[in-house]
Formats: C-alpha cells, structure tokens, sequence
C-alpha cells in the first residue's frame, strides 16, 4: 500500500480518516494532533520548561519525540524525567532504553531514584500487588511535580494515549465515580505554585499509531510489562472491550474522548471537595492533614524523615 501524501511505502493504515501513511507522513500526521490538544485547550506554551516523563515504554517515547522536535520549532524547551521505582530487572531494562533515547533525541534527561530519595524500592514496600500500583501511582505523581518544582518545569507531559483516556473515562462511568471521573481530560490546569499544569500530548493519538511510530522511526523502547501488572483490572477490561467496539466503529474512542471533554463541566459542578489546605509534613496541597504521599512513605519507612531530607536536597541526576 503506497502513502497517501506521496510514493512511499504505507507503514500504517489509519482508519478513523481511512489514509495510508508512510513514517514522515506517520510523523506529521502525529505532530498535527499534539498541536491539536495545545490549540484545543489554549495551552500556552511560549517560554515554557515542560518535563517530560518518561518510563521507557513506547508511549512516552512517541511523546518525548514528537515535543523534542515541536520544542526546535516553537518557543518552548523541554527536559526528560525517570524515576528510578527500583523494580528488578524492569527498572535496569527501562532505564537503559531511557538512556538510549535521550542519546537518540539529543534529550536532556533528569532522574530520581527512589531509594536513594526516600530509602525503599517500590518492590520491598511488602505491599500486595494491588497497593503497589495504587501506591506506585501516588508516589510517581508527587515526584512528577517535585521533578518538575525543583527543576523550574511549568507544565509535566505524560505519555497517556486516547486508548488509556477513554478506558479510565469508562471505568469511572462504570463504578460511578465522578472525583476521578472529573480528572481524565487531557489536560489539567495549575492548581497552584505547587502543582504544575499536566497535559497529556498524546490524547488524540492511539497505542497502535504510537507503536507504529517507534517501530518505524527506530525510537528505542523497552517493550516488557512490568511484573506488577495486572490484566484483570477494571481499566484493563475497559481498553479490551473499547478495542471491539473501535474495531466495528472507527473513530468511536475519539468521538467518546471528545463528548466527555463537552461534558466535563457539568461533571465539576456534581462533585464537591473538601477545600484544599497544605499537608503538615511535606507543605504540598493536600485535602487531609497529611497528604497521601507523607502517609504512604511513613508506612513505609516508619518516619517522615525520608520526605523531609528529599525536600531539603536536591535528588534529580542527569543522565
Ligand atoms: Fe507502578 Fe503498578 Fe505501573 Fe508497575 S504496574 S509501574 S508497580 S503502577
Ligand atoms: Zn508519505
Ligand atoms: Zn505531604
């Protein structure tokens, strides 16, 4: 199958818009739907530092590629973050193709170790397989925005992709759960001088056009699961069942991401918050007296102290 935009090899057949492309038409067509969700949301990025998170997988990879190369045409910079979860064999595996990457890209990379930061690797909490990754979350979360304050980032890019997005929109219909239902736009703004704006660039993009992308282009990825994974989980479900239905109507997760985002307002307006103050440990925005991230590495560690040495030095490490 030949390009649709000109005599090159088709690498990929989109079929939402029905067009054959070659990479650099792959390229272009991914590019056009990042800028897509910065025009969408009128995010503004001139002078702006945007981290980049970064696992290893081949999401965030497409993602780091395609800001690195809007970051050389427009007026903003951008600066990648690992964090180290110290996961045997996956982590070392994730990193090194973190490495590669960064090399690939001419990227500049940041990354925090979780030991050395706060004393515990994610697999020796003693947590089960569950609490980990609800756990794992919130810890990578608070790093994210320590990453990104200690380094002067304004804004943090995940790798989510229209495939994750919609999967944890159905599930949040599915248990009705309106406090995380309210949070899975694309885009989040600044809470505060604490916590940066999150944009997700890839919103638009799905998982087979990302894999498609990185295979073809050569970006290096590590594609193994972590072992903590679970496939039974309700989100899991979700992304299987949406691939049917996306399979008998292309173009439906799109059309679904796109009805929420008309939605989400009216979702805001049904949910109410305890009003935000600062955990007395950490000082990060919290809705308890002590924030998830301070209570988790207690129970953990059997201290805050971990938290408290992290916030007086600074952890990150270029790569
Ligand atoms: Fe963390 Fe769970 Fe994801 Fe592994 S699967 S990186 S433990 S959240
Ligand atoms: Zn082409
Ligand atoms: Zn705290």
């Amino acid at each position: 199958m030949k390009c649709k935009y000109c005599n090159g090899k088709a690498v990929i057949y989109v079929r939402r818009t029905r067009t054959p492309l070659c990479p650099s038409h792959l390229e272009e067509y991914l590019i056009k739907n990042v800028v897509k969700v910065f025009k969408h949301y009128r995010i503004d990025l001139s002078n702006k530092k945007i981290l980049i998170a970064l696992s290893g997988g081949k999401d965030s990879s497409t993602m780091a590629s395609l800001m690195k190369k809007l970051s050389e045409v427009e007026d903003f910079e951008v600066v990648g973050l690992y964090i180290d979860l110290g996961i045997p064999k996956y982590s070392d595996y994730s990193l090194k193709a973190v490495e590669k990457l960064s090399r690939s890209l001419d990227l500049e990379v940041r990354t925090i170790n979780l030991r050395e930061a706060l004393g515990f690797n994610i697999s020796d909490t003693g947590f089960k397989r569950r609490t980990i990754c609800s756990a794992c979350g919130i810890i990578k979360r608070y790093l994210m925005n320590y990453a990104a304050l200690v380094d002067g980032c304004q804004i943090i890019a995940t790798g989510h992709t229209l495939d994750d997005i919609t999967a944890y929109i159905l599930k949040s219909y599915i248990t009705q759960d309106l406090k995380s239902l309210v949070k899975l736009g694309v885009y989040n703004p600044p809470l505060n001088k604490l916590i940066p704006g999150k944009v997700k660039p890839l919103g638009y993009v799905s998982e087979k056009e990302s894999l498609v992308y990185v295979l073809s282009s050569n970006y290096p990825f590590y594609h193994e699961e972590c072992p903590y994974v679970s496939h039974e989980t309700i989100e899991f479900q979700a992304k299987r069942f949406l691939n049917m239905v996306e399979a008998k109507h292309p173009g439906i997760k799109l059309y679904m991401l796109r009805e929420y985002e008309k939605n989400r307002q009216l979702y805001e307006k049904l949910v109410e918050y305890p009003p935000l103050r600062r955990c007395k440990i950490c000082g990060m925005p919290s809705q308890r007296e002590v924030c998830s991230f301070c209570s988790i590495v207690k129970r953990i560690t059997g201290s805050y102290d971990s938290v408290l040495k992290m916030w007086e030095n600074n952890f990150l490490r270029i790569i």
